[in-house]
């Protein structure tokens, strides 16, 4: 090679790199946006070598990894975080303070999505309370749902802005609440309704199904699985947990029972579509209803970027049901692996993983069961207020307001709710009643903190990184009057009457700690360990398509997703 031609070579390799380096990547065509319910940021690396290939391994060796992804909000339930995740703001900010909260005007407990205007599309399809095991989802007074209690817009919403609606926006989950968050006020949502085995929406998103969803509807796959068992994927020996199958603390739910094989009985048993939720067949069908969604509603075929979200709820239902740390989480966790190999497959042939973004997080962590950490040798107990002498404090409120039990109106967790117009009637000083009925709800078995919305207003607390929780959480319309934490490790367990073996919900960090992966789309591999938080999430996905964030977003971006970025 002549002198002149090697120049001119490295000339013109240095203006390509330069150049490249000044590119910008784009907007991807997709953006799938995954939340595992309940997946703690430990569980994915916890089984790493029997994972297969294309699933967790996909996202562990291509994307970038936040092993240190921690909530900042208080109350760690299932629409606090996935509305976090969908907005990048806090519970404070977008709303939803709980699963369930006592609404003043109505002077009742409320579901967070319910919304009487929107009834569901299928007829028979409503939360049936004699076999509904979530106990949230019973507190809704009619059927309707929709996003309308979200008070901020989402990731969904601004990209939907951005693109002047030509985005195409969906979100799926066997939970109605995590589907609606995730779709925000601009897309679509469908969920699984264990009354009709169906994947339903209401009228807020539609007035008729699409055609598509009609017809897998009819198809009925929910009946394949029945008369069959849900059984070890592997062989029993090569489980962490293969010969703690049977613990006395995890949940026999009647024909499930506590070791493998579950079945699921027979098509129209009462308990069979909750027994598929309660299992890796919840999710698989979550998939299977998400890949007809992708294929007939056309998802990232054109230089537009799409979204969907898919929330996966079989590991939230397991964990509450067999303790995270069971043979059936196990299980569990390995056959996710297989489905999110099949999500990656499906989305690799279909748009290519170089053009979709794939972002997975959880929407909270979960605890131990207490009888798990007691077999290797630490304290853990459930909570049970009824065990709790409360004469004494009952008398101390009467000596000194002239009213005792009668001043709380409702306890839904974390917040008690004190009852307003007796405080009135009784010319009482609320700040004087919430700090009092605080002070006494300390005293009780298990009560680490119990701290009243007045000391948060008037700013009468030290503000340590509990607090600053609460304070994320105090939305001031929705909050109640005192917020109660347990301490760490110790929770209630009563899903109305049926024990569980664990309940996440806390501020301590086994349920604020999720895992955050991002890949695809030209992301460069990477793990790291510096704190973030999943409300990052969305104020990042609206950088890497050039929309405005959200409107509650305080998110920080994600800024080694961008780094290295080709
Ligand atoms: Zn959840």
């Amino acid at each position: 090679m002549n002198k002149l031609k090697h120049c001119l070579i490295v000339l013109l390799a240095t203006f390509t790199t330069a150049f490249a380096a000044d590119k910008d990547p784009g907007a991807p065509r997709l953006i799938v946006q995954i939340t595992v319910d309940q997946l703690r940021g430990d569980l994915p690396t916890r089984y790493r070598d029997r994972l297969g290939k294309g699933g967790f391994r996909y996202l562990l060796e291509h994307g970038v990894h936040y092993a240190n992804a921690h909530y900042l909000h208080a109350t760690t339930e299932t629409i606090v975080g996935h509305t976090t995740l969908a907005t990048g703001a806090h519970p404070a900010a977008h709303g939803m303070v709980a699963n369930v909260w006592y609404d003043r005007e109505l002077e009742r407990l409320v579901y967070n999505i319910e919304d009487s205007r929107y009834r569901l599309l299928t007829a028979g399809a409503d939360v049936d309370s004699a076999t509904e095991i979530d106990p949230t989802q019973k507190k809704a007074r009619s059927e309707g749902r929709s996003p309308a209690a979200i008070q901020v817009s989402t990731f969904s919403d601004e990209l939907a802005i951005l693109t002047g609606g030509r985005a195409k926006v969906f979100a799926v989950s066997v939970k109605d609440r995590g589907a609606v968050s995730m779709a925000g006020h601009a897309g679509k949502a469908f969920w699984f309704s264990k009354a009709s085995g169906q994947f339903v929406t209401s009228t807020y998103y539609m007035e008729q199904y699409p055609k598509w969803v009609a017809d897998w509807n009819a198809e009925r796959h929910t009946e394949r699985y029945a008369g069959t068992s849900w059984s070890l994927l592997h062989a029993r020996g090569s489980y962490l947990f293969g010969d703690a199958d049977d613990r006395p603390w995890e949940t026999a739910l009647p024909g499930f029972g506590r070791t493998f094989p579950h079945p699921w009985g027979a098509k129209d048993g009462k308990l069979y579509t909750t027994l598929l939720t309660l299992s890796p067949a919840g999710d698989e069908l979550t998939l299977d209803f998400a890949l007809e969604l992708l294929e007939n509603e056309d998802l990232g075929s054109d230089d537009v970027p799409d979204f969907l979200g898919i929330s996966f709820s079989a590991t939230d239902y397991v964990g509450h049901i067999f303790g995270p740390s069971s043979l059936e989480a196990e299980d569990n966790l390995l056959r996710l692996d297989r489905t999110l190999a099949r999500l990656f497959d499906a989305l690799e042939k279909r748009v290519g993983l170089a053009n979709t973004l794939v972002v997975l997080s959880a929407d909270h962590g979960a605890p131990e069961a207490p009888g798990a950490l007691r077999e290797i040798g630490i304290e853990s107990a459930y909570i049970d207020p009824g065990t709790w002498d409360k004469a004494p404090a009952i008398e101390a409120l009467k000596r000194r307001f002239g009213v005792g039990q009668q001043l709380i109106e409702a306890f839904y967790q974390p917040y008690i709710y004190l009852d307003r117009r007796l405080i009135a009637e009784h010319d009482l000083d609320q700040a004087e009643v919430e700090r009092a009925v605080a002070d006494e709800l300390m005293k009780f078995d298990g009560v680490a903190l119990a701290l009243s919305s007045e000391a948060l207003r008037s700013g009468a607390f030290p503000e340590i990184p509990l607090v600053r929780k609460i304070l994320n959480n105090f939305n001031p319309k929705r909050s109640g009057d005192i917020f109660v934490v347990f301490e760490p490790q110790r929770f209630l367990a009563d899903f109305d009457g049926l024990t569980v073996a664990s309940t996440h919900g806390s501020p301590w960090s086994y349920d604020t700690f999720v895992p955050i992966f991002v890949a695809g789309a030209g992301v460069a591999p990477r793990k790291v360990y510096r704190r973030v938080a999943p409300n990052d999430i969305a104020p990042t996905l609206s950088a890497i398509v050039g929309a405005k964030p959200p409107s509650g977003s305080v998110g920080e971006l994600l800024i080694e997703v961008f780094e290295g970025r080709d």
